[in-house]
């Protein structure tokens, strides 16, 4: 049975109906899946039972605790970029051996909480951090595994925000000078070569840049064979897409078909990092109409989440489906031309732009879709809004995994200073 769906006239998560949530923790709130995570991380994980790999889950698109200890349960290794991540990653019980650390700015405490935890390692993104980390590993004097991320210049035709394998971006080596900054890190006391990583970019709906992508590595890990450098994971990073609307992107077993004859011979561990594409679709927004608005050409359906509770449609112009709550049989219903809108004081406030809908009533609740990776973890405060809730779903039980902020919460740390009084 889905993991979402209409029974009996209303929307579910597994075999809880979002009213009761609603009724028991309030709108608006995220629910997750607890099936649908696992299911998706087996799908991928067991595409590639055949290859030794890790599957270090990005846990930048969704890092709440229960999340991560699911995945955790599962064998899930952590792809982190800040010590804060590294931190839930370590709580939720996910082990530091199957844990690597990317990101252009890792400062001097970062580096030297991964390394007094153990990461599998680093991936390096410059010669500048290069040497960084062979300091601070000599200062604890031992030795920083590390792969280089390469960028290999290849247009993974996303968003461009979301794009990060192009010559222009600031992440990674250039091919170019990969070859340069190995000879480098070769030379570095405290730093052992161990990978090579690349990540290309997000929602990647095609196989064709990850297979070219892949290949470039190859090339450059046969280079490196010749100056005696040994290559012993071979990292190709996230970014398989989902369905959000009509995208038919390449599941993990068209990946598989895709890489594995690339790496049968290949004597290494892979590694993947993917985020949106495990919890992408096992997440909903759950949100309340509060008032219409109807403009000459338009109508403002008006609700009580707004940009800074899931940001992707006004960040990235991203489009989610928004299901009511209570089932609609269509034709009882007047459609209009919408824009749903949350309370924040900026234009760029919606959840929807110019969609066809059916007219909700104030009151009604709204399930906005595929709201799981890049939803509550990019949530901001802005505009003084306490942050919602997140709701674990499996089968019939629901558990609160994060608390509604209050407003204390909002101005916990705040202080007024003396010459002030
Ligand atoms: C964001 C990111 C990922 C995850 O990308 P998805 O599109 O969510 O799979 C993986 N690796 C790196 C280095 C990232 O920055």
């Amino acid at each position: 049975m889905p993991d979402f769906r209409y029974q009996d006239g209303e929307f579910y998560c597994e075999d809880v109906p979002f009213r009761k949530i609603a009724e028991a923790v309030g709108t608006p709130c995220y629910v997750y899946s607890r099936a649908r995570v696992i299911r998706q991380y087996r799908a991928f994980d067991s595409a590639f039972k055949d290859v030794p790999h890790i599957m270090a889950y990005a846990i930048k698109a969704n890092s709440n605790l229960a999340i991560l200890r699911v995945l955790a349960k599962e064998g899930a290794g952590g792809d982190i970029v800040s010590g804060g991540e590294l931190y839930r990653a370590l709580k939720a019980g996910i082990e530091p051996q199957r844990i690597v650390f990317a990101g252009v700015g890792k400062t001097d405490d970062e580096i030297r909480y991964a390394l007094q935890t153990g990461i599998l390692m680093f991936n390096v993104e410059s010669s500048a951090e290069l040497r960084a980390i062979d300091r601070v590993a000599g200062d604890l004097k031992t030795k920083a595994r590390v792969a280089l991320r390469i960028n290999p210049d290849i247009d993974p035709k996303t968003h461009p925000y979301i794009s990060t394998g192009l010559k222009k971006s600031k992440f990674g080596i250039s091919a170019e000078r990969a070859l340069e900054e190995f000879k480098l890190a070769s030379t570095l006391r405290h730093i052992e070569i161990v990978g090579v990583h690349k990540h290309i970019g997000s929602q990647l709906t095609q196989l064709s840049p990850y297979v070219e992508a892949l290949r470039k590595m190859l090339e450059l890990i046969e280079q490196l064979k010749e100056i005696r450098v040994e290559i012993r994971y071979l990292n190709v990073g996230g970014g398989l897409g989902i369905t959000y609307q009509d995208e038919t992107p390449p599941q993990p077993e068209d990946l598989s078909q895709a890489l594995a004859p690339l790496v049968k011979d290949l004597k290494c561990t892979l590694l993947f990092e993917p985020g949106r594409s495990i919890v992408g679709n096992a997440g909903v927004l759950m949100t309340k109409v509060l008032y219409h608005k109807a403009n000459p050409d338009k109508t403002f359906i008006i609700v009580d989440a707004a940009m800074n509770d899931l940001i992707r449609p006004s960040l990235y112009g991203a489009y989610h489906e928004i299901k009511p709550v209570r089932e609609m049989r269509d034709k009882f219903r007047k459609h209009v031309l919408a824009d749903v809108v949350g309370p924040i004081c900026e234009s760029g406030d919606f959840l929807a732009k110019d969609r066809m809908m059916p007219l909700v009533d104030p009151g009604e609740l709204l399930a906005v879709m595929s709201a799981g990776a890049y939803g509550f973890s990019m949530a901001s405060n802005y505009n003084s809004r306490p942050r919602v809730p997140e709701v674990l779903v499996s089968e019939k039980e629901f558990h609160v995994v994060r608390a509604r902020e209050n407003y204390d919460d909002l101005v916990r740390g705040e202080t007024i200073p003396a010459f002030l009084e």
